[in-house]
């Protein structure tokens, strides 16, 4: 893994670089804030990154807060490397947004556990959505690639439902935007609320989701996306803006080991729009099983 390290003092980063290296990292060292910070805006920078507060130019403070002004869905990990540690000075790294601190001269397993941290919380990050916090769609895309190649492996079937909020524009129109963004996290609350141990959700896109009920033998739905239907419907859902009340349409596509990810998602697509068609709030079922053979 690639980290960025910024370190004007020479002894200090070379020992940084020495000691990353040797823990199987991937080190590249600038020695100030300027050339961290031009590091940074390329494409492809490295995701995580050892900030010196004190450097001649620009700041390891500044190049964070700059860093935080940057829209971005998978923002950079930064560790503060301070020789301060004063109280207030750790309040302003971590408000300028840095996510950790280590204080100077550092202590080999104080870096190491913060490391390692940093890593956890990146690894969340690429695979969970922001808004929601459920996996985002390259996460659930790859989870039903996983449960494709398990059906294969075991007979097992699944299937996956595909949900798209209706009317959801509407939400956007009278509430605000704001307001339908809490709507879109009670929705995710309210379907994994009724998700059972093989079940899993995913965001697919804007307000679409992925539910897949996976298991070991027969269809295993059990009426689950009716379920959230009928869930989704009577819960009410109180945002800042006032209560609303929303409703969702699902197209649900089956599988079994021959079928592919493409198929499925075709399939549960071309559902999803007999359920919108037929009036919304409701499940349809593809009528193929995402491999071309008919209904079960
Ligand atoms: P339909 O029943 O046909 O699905 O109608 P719809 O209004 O739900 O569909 P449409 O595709 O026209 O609109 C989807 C809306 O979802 C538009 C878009 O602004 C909104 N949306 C997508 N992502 C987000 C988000 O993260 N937050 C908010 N607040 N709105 C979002
Ligand atoms: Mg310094
Ligand atoms: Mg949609
Ligand atoms: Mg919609």
């Amino acid at each position: 893994m690639r980290i960025l390290i910024a370190e004007d003092d020479f002894t200090s980063r070379r020992i940084l670089v020495a000691i990353l290296k040797k823990w199987g990292y991937d080190p590249i060292a600038v020695e100030d804030g300027t050339a961290a910070w031009d590091a940074l805006q390329r494409t492809g920078a490295p995701e995580l990154v050892l900030l010196d507060w004190d450097m001649p130019g620009m700041s390891g403070l500044e190049v964070c807060r700059r860093l935080r002004k940057i829209d971005s869905s998978r923002p950079a990990h930064v560790i503060l490397l301070t020789g301060r540690g004063e109280k207030g000075d750790v309040v302003q790294g971590l408000d300028a947004g840095a996510n950790d601190y280590i204080s100077k001269p550092f202590d080999s397993e104080e870096l190491q556990a913060s490391l390692r941290e940093a890593r956890d919380a990146l690894a969340h990050q690429a695979t969970h959505d922001p808004l929601t916090g459920i996996f985002n769609r390259r996460a659930i895309l790859d989870r039903l690639s996983e449960e494709l190649s398990r059906a294969k492996r075991e007979k097992g079937k699944l299937s996956v439902g595909m949900c798209d909020i209706d009317h959801f524009k509407n939400i956007n129109d009278a509430r605000g935007h704001q307001a339908g963004d809490e709507a879109l996290i009670a929705f995710t609350q309210c379907l994994q609320a009724q998700l059972r141990e093989y079940d899993c959700v995913g965001r697919y896109g804007g307000e679409e989701f992925l539910v897949i009920a996976a298991g070991p033998q027969g269809w295993i739905e059990e009426g689950l996306y009716e379920r959230l239907c009928v869930r989704v419907a009577e819960t009410e859902i109180r945002t800042k803006s006032g209560p609303v009340s929303i409703t969702v349409s699902i197209g649900v596509a089956r599988g079994t080991g021959p079928s592919t990810v493409d198929a499925l998602l075709a399939a549960a697509d071309d559902a999803l729009y007999q359920a919108k068609a037929g009036g919304r709030n409701r499940v349809a079922y593809a009528s193929q099983d995402g491999r071309g053979s008919g209904k079960p």
